[in-house]
């Protein structure tokens, strides 16, 4: 008798599952994790939540700083402006690589702030602009690229 009653977990012979999100009966193939333990969200609600989430991290960070461009003004596609620390050697980590972080603004607010507080904000225009005007001053070759 395997009349097993139909848990959450899935069991050998239950190929599918159901996502959370999209509510679809997907292939556990298409959950990360095994068989046997598996996320609740497929992988392509995942990977969307992912995104959310570092959207919604970096809005968070550039409303913070004010939501534009220091230099030109720009505010119009958020994944095009960049945030720059004023002093590199202040620098304690890139927030780029925060926004990967789970819920890293509830849990690291204050350190996020404190860490804004050494970057302006720049469209990436300016942001080149400014990275190679610090390089011809730091270095005097500019040759290099
Ligand atoms: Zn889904
Ligand atoms: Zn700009
Ligand atoms: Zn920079």
């Amino acid at each position: 008798m395997h009349k097993s009653a139909r848990s959450k977990k899935l069991v050998n012979g239950q190929e599918f599952k159901k996502c959370k999100i999209c509510k679809e009966n997907k292939h556990y193939t298409s959950f990360y994790g095994n068989r046997d333990k598996s996320f609740s969200y497929c992988k392509l609600c995942e990977s969307k939540r992912v995104k959310n989430r570092q959207r919604e991290f970096k809005q968070k960070c550039v409303d913070y700083l004010g939501g534009k461009c220091s230099n030109c003004g720009y505010d119009k596609c958020l994944s095009a402006l960049d945030f720059h620390h004023t002093d590199p050697s202040n620098k304690k980590f890139g927030i780029a690589s925060y926004s990967k972080a789970r819920n890293c603004w509830k849990i690291n607010s204050s350190e996020i702030m404190s860490e804004l507080d050494k970057c302006i904000l720049l469209c990436s225009n300016c942001h080149r602009e400014k990275h190679d005007s610090l390089n011809t001053e730091y270095q005097n070759r500019t040759d290099k690229f």
